[in-house]
């Protein structure tokens, strides 16, 4: 199936006289008729649902139908992006661990790697996307586990080149793990290019309408752990929680990855979204590749409108060709990138403050990605406790406001910016 089928259909398939809808399993147990079947379920002998703080048949469905968007061989859904991210990780890192990230991520991500998974004695090297080749080199230690970035970057929009990454990941003999986020999978299968476990915030673009928090984890499936076998010892040696399974072995490149996050992780975190969340982006996920289309096409208007306009001191999309990141947009991303903006008035900060007063049609939201055209002043708001020196650092300047297109009129959303322009 193309990707637009697999919107509609992947990840379930109804029997005869099931539901056309995929059901909403709102069950925190389920039933079995000896102690032994459980038993083995227990015992990862046997596939099969005990318990929702692990695993959900809605949560799996849809997890299933996002695996088989991106190209993977198994998926799991959590409750947030966050939680995909830590988990991502988590599953291969511990306590005097190392990773490369790339300098340009969401800033709950850098908080989530810099501040709380550093006490946890994770140690983050963060290196700018388009870094040198010696930098990226210098940037690997003999206990770095993984390299991480995001496709596209919140809300720096900077492309990662994901084959070098991927190269220079797999040279160390380690997976890169990377968040396709703002991308999705519509318009990048970072898989296909070389990436190993793919991760999303769901809440974006995904669920696509404001409506639920949620993330999610693909595996590529083709990363060797028993080659690596000393790096990766989670994987590679017996799990004693489980009478020493060891979980490349029993499930294969294929499966190993989410089944562990799934035993583990998720049984001792619980970071479950609830089924009827999961039902949510599966709507969400059925008009996908109809949105990103209008998504990009919206983006690229308004951006081509900003930038001709002489109010505006700069602006930042990767699909302009005025972009330092337009090669690599269209090489990974030939068909649209996204509909989130950056732009930047003269006059600082109090400008970008008062345009976005005059807004009627975009709205004042700490969202992103999503219908409903919004805007944030990240030096305002998410990015508040820095200094302008700081701001400059992470690729977020003070003047800089983050525009979200969604899919209303493009028109509209052209003279919404026209008159609030005009009034400051
Ligand atoms: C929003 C976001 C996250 C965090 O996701 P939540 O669902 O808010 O927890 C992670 N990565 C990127 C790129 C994001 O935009």
């Amino acid at each position: 199936m193309r990707k637009d089928t697999q919107c509609i259909h992947a990840g379930y398939t109804p029997g005869n006289g099931e539901p056309r809808m995929i059901p909403i399993i709102e069950s925190t147990t389920f039933k079995y008729e000896s102690s032994a079947a459980m038993g083995d379920l227990f015992d990862l002998k046997a596939a099969g649902y005990f318990y929702s703080r692990l695993q959900n048949p809605t949560c799996d469905m849809v997890a299933a139908k996002l695996a088989a968007l991106e190209g993977g061989t198994a998926g799991m859904l959590t409750s947030s992006g966050q939680a995909a991210n830590f988990f991502a990780i988590f599953n291969i890192a511990n306590a005097g661990d190392h990773i490369v990230s790339s300098s340009t991520i969401y800033g709950g991500t850098f908080n989530l790697f810099q501040v709380t998974m550093k006490k946890m004695g994770i140690d983050f090297t963060f290196v700018d996307p388009n870094c040198s080749d010696e930098e990226l080199e210098a940037a690997f230690r003999p206990n770095t586990k993984a390299v991480f970035g995001e496709t596209i970057a919140n809300p720096a929009l900077t492309v990662i080149d994901i084959e070098r990454f991927a190269n220079a990941a797999h040279a160390h003999g380690v997976p890169f793990i990377i968040d396709n986020t703002f991308a999705t999978p519509i318009n990048c299968r970072p898989i296909e290019w070389g990436a190993d476990i793919v991760t999303h915030s769901t809440t974006k673009y995904i669920d696509g309408h404001d409506s639920s928090v949620g993330g999610a984890i693909i595996d590529g499936g083709k990363f060797d752990w028993m080659a690596h076998k000393d790096k990766f010892p989670g994987l590679t040696t017996p799990d004693d929680s489980y009478h020493g399974i060891v979980y490349a072995e029993q499930f294969g490149n294929e499966g190993a990855f989410i089944t562990k996050a799934t035993a583990q992780l998720m049984r001792d975190f619980g970071s479950i979204p609830s089924p009827f969340s999961a039902y949510i982006i599966n709507l969400g996920i059925e008009s996908l590749s109809v949105r990103m289309k209008r998504h990009c096409e919206n983006g690229l208007k308004v951006a081509q409108f900003l930038e001709a306009h002489d109010k505006v001191k700069w602006v930042n999309y990767p699909g302009l060709k005025s972009s330092p990141d337009y090669e690599l947009a269209q090489k990974y991303m030939p068909n649209g990138t996204c509909g989130v903006i950056a732009f930047g008035l003269d006059g600082g900060r109090q400008k970008a403050e008062e345009v976005m007063g005059h807004l009627k049609v975009a709205m004042i939201a700490t969202h992103v990605a999503d219908a409903h055209t919004c805007v944030l002043h990240p030096a305002s708001s998410t990015h508040r406790q820095l200094s302008d020196d700081e701001l400059k650092a992470c690729g977020v300047l003070p003047e800089m406001i983050r525009y979200s297109a969604g899919i209303e009129d493009p028109d509209d959303l052209i003279e919404d910016l026209a008159q609030a322009l005009d009034q400051v």
